[in-house]
């Protein structure tokens, strides 16, 4: 404290003003936020920090790829102390550009379970979704479907609808396929399930509901809080697609369906490390996890918080167990076999 003042005084004399006002230690407490996630799901969570801790979140919304390329650009005049985004294969990619920097804390290693965090501190998990089978009531029988390698069956041909390969999502899903089955395996079934396609890959993943929905496809692939969406959706159409579809929680015999996270990571040049990390740990206690997960139609990271009713109404499922560091691992893996696979 002593050398603080004293630099302070020195300051204040090489600049030619008063001290008055100027002290480190009365600097406002604040902590800087980079989120992928919209200003909706997650200002009110940030507001609630405020009001019991005092610290102010300056909160910068944007893309995820947007966002990355800002901090990397920014280097080390960043202002982000935290850096919240979706799905692990991007957490990973930030972690690789030196972007991230490693946390520790009882709190965060209580919070969420090892597979959602990585090993090291790069990332935590914030909120899970999973990525499973739809299909169209009726039209294909679940008992059939009950893996995603049954995707590549040869009965499935022109019967399903999956979006594009850029797409970090199907990435992921590919990644833990190599992780679990290998190389050669995974392109195999790549090559299958492009053989299987009702059409070439366009749009998001409601996309796909819908165009099942439309009758283009039987079988689409998306990630849960999309049909959790468009099931709550005022839009007559969205809902309608979705009440027609149902779910299929694939490789409950075996690995788990594949799930992923949006996460959060402190930046490599935090200036506002301390209240970073009190964000960090607000955001997996369980008032925050619940609200978290319920906004956004996702399951909370954490083990005992209750979920939303609709994600009851879908059930339990067993869900892959791999580490989503291993997504990061093998994404680059998963884009060469998708390309060679002609999945566009
Ligand atoms: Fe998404």
């Amino acid at each position: 404290m002593w050398f603080k003042s004293a630099a302070s005084v020195a300051l204040s004399v090489v600049l030619g003003v008063g001290s008055v006002g100027f002290s480190p230690a009365a600097a406002p407490e604040e902590v800087n936020l980079y989120s992928a996630r919209k200003e909706a799901l997650i200002k009110p969570l940030l507001d609630r920090f405020s009001e019991q801790t005092g610290i102010t979140v300056n909160l910068v919304t944007g893309k995820e790829d947007a966002l990355l390329q800002r901090l990397q650009s920014e280097g080390r005049n960043t202002p982000a102390d935290l850096l919240i985004t979706s799905d692990a294969g991007r957490l990973y990619r930030a972690k690789e550009a030196g972007l991230t920097q490693p946390v520790v804390t009882d709190v965060l290693l209580q919070g969420v379970p090892a597979a959602y965090r990585e090993p090291t501190g790069h990332w935590y998990g914030l909120s899970l979704r999973a990525r499973p089978i739809f299909y169209v009531k009726g039209k294909v029988s679940p008992a059939d479907l009950t893996r995603y390698e049954a995707l590549a069956d040869p009965q499935w041909k022109g019967k399903i609808c999956i979006r594009s390969s850029d797409n970090i999502y199907n990435q992921s899903l590919v990644a833990s396929m190599i992780a679990h089955s290998g190389a050669e395996q995974t392109e195999q079934w790549a090559t299958g399930l492009v053989n299987n396609l009702a059409r070439s890959p366009k749009g998001g993943d409601r996309d796909q509901i819908k165009a099942a929905a439309a009758g283009e496809c039987d079988i689409a692939v998306a990630n849960t809080y999309y049909y959790g969406g468009m099931l709550s959706s005022r839009d007559d159409s969205e809902r309608l697609a979705a009440e027609k579809m149902a779910i299929i929680w694939p490789n409950q015999s075996d690995r788990g369906t594949h799930v992923n996270v949006s996460g959060a990571a402190l930046t490599t040049y935090a200036r506002n490390r301390e209240n970073a990390v009190k964000l960090l740990e607000f955001l997996v206690q369980p008032e925050a996890q619940s609200w978290y997960a319920r906004v956004n139609f996702e399951y909370p990271v954490r083990t005992g918080v209750a979920w939303s009713d609709l994600l009851q109404q879908w059930g339990e499922f067993k869900s892959d167990s791999l580490n989503l560091g291993e997504l990061g691992r093998y994404n680059s893996a998963a884009v060469m076999i998708m390309d060679r696979a002609g999945w566009k």
